[in-house]
């Protein structure tokens, strides 16, 4: 007896055999992808769409760096982009501070979408490399992936010894391997080009302070700008509202600036992405191991997500077992995760404690070179080491305790109270996010 038709049959599937089965064909999926067959492996790309959202598009050079051993250089590619010498930060009200790269390293500023195509193109060039474009992984078992076409005509199964999740915030391997995908929303990212005549810093990228939240803005190219305004999740109406957008932010813009953004939202409606939280905790097991925004993600200030996923991908095509690499990551992920969100907490909040703890960071970067340094080392995701940032964070608490206890008289003794309260609720943060899962 034939059997009951379903209301959407699908064909019978083709078979494909791999040594490893890369979900996802954004920018850590593509290095996954190049980092796994520089290692002399057959790998199968699995991605279901080239997307054009809003997304990274500045590269710390350490991601720059692993982008140049995998072989693809943007300026040889002829890929539009621009480099980027390191921070200028903007607090509000006070003269700018720059954080120069270390060693005169040099990062760099690309369109998301002209990025993940130069990674396409590098992998076309690869015949270890097979492609399934426009197909949606669907199941996901060891050594086995089923994957349909997105008009849902074909099925295919790809048969891997590894699987390798890179398929970003909503990765169904990550919910194959039963993890939870519970982000925490933290707020929105409005995003507009602009001509980079505009900025204040054209060689570095520009975090202007002081407003309801950060702005980032830095070149792409030597013609084109990106300004990405971070809105306060509680603000979210001024997503599709330009006019209070822009009379939100102007009173902590440069007037330059201000007026390049209110003709691009003039122009056109503006990238809108939403940031999220989702702590990068595991990492995979037997055979089957996630990179990038599938591991974890956090917010975008600092711009660390594709210098980590990077570094989950070259480190796990470097390992023997996905416990291996589970290992390495879980030590090496969890610093700049930490840093994006202390730090963005950090520039928000409006406390005594958290007031005084920003006042003596940009103390800090003004009069001492070593912590300008240390700083760009952690956020270039050069420096990895919990114990660096623990250090980092002890040397903070204790200038901002020192400028304390000088102004002690300048004060009314509540605010003094109110600060010291506010050191103890961040130094309880650090102990709790850093000491938490070390072991596991
Ligand atoms: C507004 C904003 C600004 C940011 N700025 C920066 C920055 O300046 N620098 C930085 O380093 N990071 C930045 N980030 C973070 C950065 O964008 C991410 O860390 C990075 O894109 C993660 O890459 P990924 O390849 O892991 O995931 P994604 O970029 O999400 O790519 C996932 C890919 O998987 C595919 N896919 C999804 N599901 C499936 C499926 N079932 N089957 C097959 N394919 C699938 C998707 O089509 C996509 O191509 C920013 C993020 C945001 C939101």
């Amino acid at each position: 007896m034939r059997p009951p038709r379903t209301a959407d049959p699908l064909p019978a599937p083709s078979q494909l055999a791999a040594d490893v089965a890369v979900v996802g064909g954004g920018p850590v999926g593509c290095v996954a992808a190049l980092a796994f067959a520089r290692a002399g492996a057959r790998v199968c790309l699995i991605d279901a769409a080239q997307s054009s959202r809003l997304a990274g598009e500045w590269l710390h050079p350490t991601a720059a760096g692993a982008l140049a051993e995998l072989g693809v250089e943007l300026p040889a590619a002829g890929v539009e982009h621009a480099p980027g010498r390191g921070f200028a930060i903007f607090p509000k009200g006070c003269e700018p501070i720059v954080l120069p790269y270390v060693d005169g390293e040099l990062g760099i500023g690309c369109q998301h979408h002209l990025l993940v195509g130069a990674l396409r193109n590098a992998i076309a060039a690869r015949p270890e490399i097979a492609v399934l474009s426009g197909c949606r992984a669907v199941e996901v078992a060891r050594g086995r992936v089923t994957a349909v076409t997105v008009d849902r005509a074909r099925t295919v199964r790809v048969a891997a010894e590894t699987i390798v999740g890179a398929d970003g915030r909503q990765s169904v391997v990550r919910q194959a391997l039963g993890y939870s995908g519970a982000a925490r929303p933290v707020s929105y990212m409005v995003g507009v080009l602009i001509e980079p005549s505009a900025l204040p810093f054209a060689e570095y990228g520009n975090v202007l302070l002081g407003g309801p939240g950060p702005v980032l803005a830095f070149r792409v190219g030597p013609n084109r700008a990106r300004v990405c305004i971070d809105v306060p999740a509680d603000r979210v109406a001024w997503v599709r509202n330009p006019t209070e957008l822009l009379a939100a932010y102007r009173p902590t813009l440069p007037a330059a600036l201000a007026d390049a953004i209110a003709d691009a939202l003039a122009a056109e409606p503006p990238s809108v992405a939403a940031n999220q939280l989702l702590r990068r905790r595991r990492y995979g097991r037997a055979g089957v191991a996630l990179v990038g925004d599938a591991v974890g993600h956090c917010h975008p200030l600092c711009a660390v997500g594709m210098s980590v996923g990077f570094l989950d991908a070259v480190t796990l095509a470097g390992s023997r077992s996905v416990e291996e690499y589970a290992a390495a990551r879980r030590l090496a992920g969890r610093v700049p995760e930490l840093l994006s969100t202390g730090l963005y907490d950090l520039f928000a909040r409006t406390d005594a404690g958290s007031t005084e703890l920003r006042d003596a960071v940009y103390h800090l970067w003004r009069t001492s070179a070593a912590a300008r340094r240390d700083t760009m080392r952690l956020l270039a995701v050069r420096e990895t080491r919990r114990c660096a940032l623990g250090v980092t964070f002890a040397r903070l608490l204790a200038a901002a305790s020192r400028r304390v206890v000088a102004g002690v008289f300048d004060r009314p003794l509540s605010r003094t109270v109110a600060t010291v309260a506010g050191f103890g609720s961040w130094a309880g943060w650090f102990a709790r996010e850093s000491l938490t899962d070390r072991a596991r």
